[in-house]
């Protein structure tokens, strides 16, 4: 006979965060991770040097570029792009081990590995796009970081305006001119997300329990 699944079991959702730099969405990943016990995140690997605060593995796993090469030619990535001339990639094992457990996994990457994992995955794939409320609070916010030079920072407002063009492939865009607001609209979404009948792989059994 086969296996009856508990009610409640169901596929993990796969969370994309994308939005500028600055958009306060490493925030809000922050925020998420520590108020959800049923979500992880997923710490991409990247070649660009690591950040005054950061810490290895926690942050980012920071690789050389050799290094990354051997990861891209071994097949280690489920996706991965250049950004700002950097390398970015998510490792596939810890995903797919996060989904094992029936547990949710969170990435903040930007649209050309949203792209990716939607070509790949996307009945698992939950897209939410991030904006700032004005282009003149995202420059406040990135010289407020302090963490990056003037020609970083005038490179990312740059690149922000391409980022931003994306913003039609997500599944939900978010303005966050509250932080709290827009964690408690990411909440939401995962709520809503978690109980969509597609993802609810107990569901046969149990209606076929429930009326024969
Ligand atoms: P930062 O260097 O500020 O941490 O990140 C720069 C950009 O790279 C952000 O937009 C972030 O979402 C994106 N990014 C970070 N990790 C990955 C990844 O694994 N894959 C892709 N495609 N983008 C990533």
């Amino acid at each position: 006979m086969a296996e009856i699944l508990s009610p409640s079991a169901r596929r993990g959702v796969l969370l994309v965060l994308s939005s500028p730099s600055g958009a306060g969405k490493s925030t809000i990943s922050r925020m998420l991770l520590k108020s959800d016990d049923g979500i992880e995140m997923s710490v991409s690997a990247t070649t660009r040097p690591m950040r005054p605060g950061e810490v290895d593995g926690r942050d980012y796993h920071f690789v050389d570029t050799p290094r990354f090469e051997a990861m891209v030619a071994g097949g280690e990535f489920l996706e991965w792009a250049h950004v700002f001339d950097r390398r970015y990639g998510t490792p596939r094992a810890p995903v797919e081990a996060v989904l094992a457990q029936g547990r949710d996994v969170l990435f903040d990457i930007d649209w050309q590995g949203t792209q990716q994992l939607h070509a790949k995955m996307r009945d698992d794939l939950v897209r939410v796009f991030i904006l700032p409320p004005s282009m003149e609070e995202l420059a406040r916010r990135l010289n407020a970081r302090g963490t990056d030079s003037p020609e970083v920072i005038a490179g990312r407002m740059n690149r922000a305006a391409a980022e931003i063009s994306h913003w039609a492939e997500y599944d939900y865009v978010l303005i966050n001119d509250d932080a709290e607001r827009c964690l408690a609209e990411v909440r939401s979404i995962l709520a809503a997300e978690r109980v969509r009948r597609a993802r609810r792989t107990g569901l046969v059994d149990f209606v076929r329990s429930l009326i024969g």
